[in-house]
Formats: structure tokens, sequence, C-alpha cells
């Protein structure tokens, strides 16, 4: 489905990022992943070599513009164009309001919104001369509800799905279609670090009756980064077994 296609993934090392990092693989496109530190980028690369999957990996610092401007150009230089960007890194919260540090708020948005737009601003130029490309964002289900503390996190994601909403429109004209997926909850490290007693009564309230799967969430990306997606651009596509909290 994605034959020819050149993709950046963030957050590609582990979770809902390496299964979307595979699913492309799969569908061959040629993928390069970014992560936060060396040694894990190292292990998601071998670790995908041992599939068979030949992913290149960079960990640049996602809030400094110009390091990722400079990576950006290197990926152009090796494989001539990049047509598909999926914003997926990102970090959560669960702390009560009083006991968040506007440090700790600062870093979700950092992270979670301002990286997005560095990513997106720095690749937008080759995809407007390649007159084409998708931009996907992973938001989340608490971008439509909110949640009950942590309140940096549902901040971020409906920032997400505002800055996808307005790209959509800004970039159509240049045939770049600009898309979010919202997962429920998920199988992942992120989901493994909140308290069980959080988790295990929400996951009870999931109406088709289990947890997301990361591939649930990859197969959702690759949708829409495939033609079959051609017409779908400003959407946020909740993959969430009809969870509604
Ligand atoms: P994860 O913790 O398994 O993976 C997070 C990824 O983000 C990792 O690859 C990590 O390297 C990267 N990352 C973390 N800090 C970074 C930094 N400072 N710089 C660069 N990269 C950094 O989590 P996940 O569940 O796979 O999350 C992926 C995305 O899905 C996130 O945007 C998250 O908000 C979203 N999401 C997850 C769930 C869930 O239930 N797991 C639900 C809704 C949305």
């Amino acid at each position: 489905m994605l034959e020819n296609k050149v993709a950046i993934i963030t957050g590609g090392t582990r979770g809902i990022g390496l299964e979307t990092v595979r699913t492309f693989a799969e569908n061959k496109a040629k993928v390069i992943l970014f992560g936060s530190r060396k040694e894990t980028v190292e292990e998601a690369t071998e670790k995908l070599k041992e599939e068979n999957i030949e992913a290149k990996g960079y960990y640049p610092n996602l809030n400094d513009y110009n390091e990722i401007e400079n990576i950006v150009e290197e990926i152009i230089k090796e494989y001539k164009h990049i047509d598909i960007l999926v914003n997926n890194a990102g970090i959560s919260a669960n702390k009560k309001i009083e006991d968040t540090t506007s440090e700790e708020f600062e870093k979700i948005m950092n992270l979670n919104v301002n990286a997005i737009f560095n990513m997106t601003k720095a690749v937008t130029p080759y995809m407007k001369e390649n007159k084409g490309g998708v931009i996907l964002n992973t938001s989340s289900m608490v971008s439509i509800y909110g949640q009950p503390s942590g309140a940096g996190y549902p901040a971020s994601k409906f920032a997400v799905n505002g800055l996808t909403k307005s790209l959509s429109r800004e970039l159509a004209p240049f045939n770049i279609r600009v898309n979010a997926v919202a997962p429920g909850i998920t199988k992942t490290d992120m989901v493994a670090s909140l308290p069980k007693e959080m988790i295990e009564p929400l996951i009870k309230t999931i109406p088709l009756g289990r947890i997301g799967e990361p591939k649930d969430i990859a197969n959702a990306f690759l949708f829409l980064a495939s033609d079959l997606a051609s017409y779908i651009t400003g959407e946020i596509l909740s993959v969430d077994g009809a969870a509604r909290s």
C-alpha cells in the first residue's frame, strides 16, 4: 500500500510508533524512525533487522528546529523525497493540578505540541516541492473528553487536533493531507506506567471489551497514509473500541 513512499515516524522505538514502523515497512515504505536516545534507537533498529526490516534511525531533540532541519536535509539527500510524516512521539501525565509543576506542564507541551510544529514545518517545503504528502498526528481519546487528572496531556492533544484541522486547510491546495488518529487505551509502556487502579476500571467500560493493541492504531495510520484515504483530510479518527470516557 505504500510502495516507493518514504516515511518518517517519530517515537518509533516502541509502542504505537514501532508497530507503525513495522506496518509501513511490511507495506513497502522506506521507513526512518526517530527516538529520544541513541541506545533506544539502536535497540529498535537492531530488533527490526532481526525481523528483516531495514529502518534508519535518528535521535534529534525535537524541540531544536535547526537540528531537525539538518536531519531532514540529510534524509532528502539520501532518499530524494519525504512522502509521509507521522508525528507520534508523546508523553502523558496523570497528576492533579496542585501537584504539577509548570516545568512538567511545559515538558508535555514541548513534546506533544511544539515538536509537531517543528517536524511539520521542516518537511512541508519538500512535500510542496514534491506536489503532495501525508502528515499524520497521534492524538488521543482524551482530546475529545479530557481526563480527570493530568490536564496538560488532554490540553496538548486538543492542540494536536487544532494543528491537524488548521494545517489540513492550509496545506490542502498543495495536495498535502493532514489527519490524526485518536487512540483509546492501548497496550504500550505508556499505559504500563500508569496506576493499575486507574487503568483497569477504564478497560472494563470499553464496549468492544478489550484494550487496544498497537497494531490497531498502526493499521489506522496505514489506511490514512495510503491512497485509499486520498479524499480524507482534517479528520481525527477515533480508534478506541467506542470508549467514551
Ligand atoms: P510509548 O511510551 O510506548 O512510546 C513513546 C514514544 O515517544 C517512544 O518511542 C519514545 O522514544 C518517544 N519519546 C518519548 N519522549 C521523547 C522525547 N523527549 N523526544 C523524542 N521522542 C520521545 O507510548 P505509546 O503509547 O506508544 O505512545 C505513542 C503516542 O500515542 C503518544 O503520542 C501518546 O500520547 C499516544 N497515545 C497513546 C495511548 C495509549 O494508551 N498508549 C492512548 C492515546 C494516545
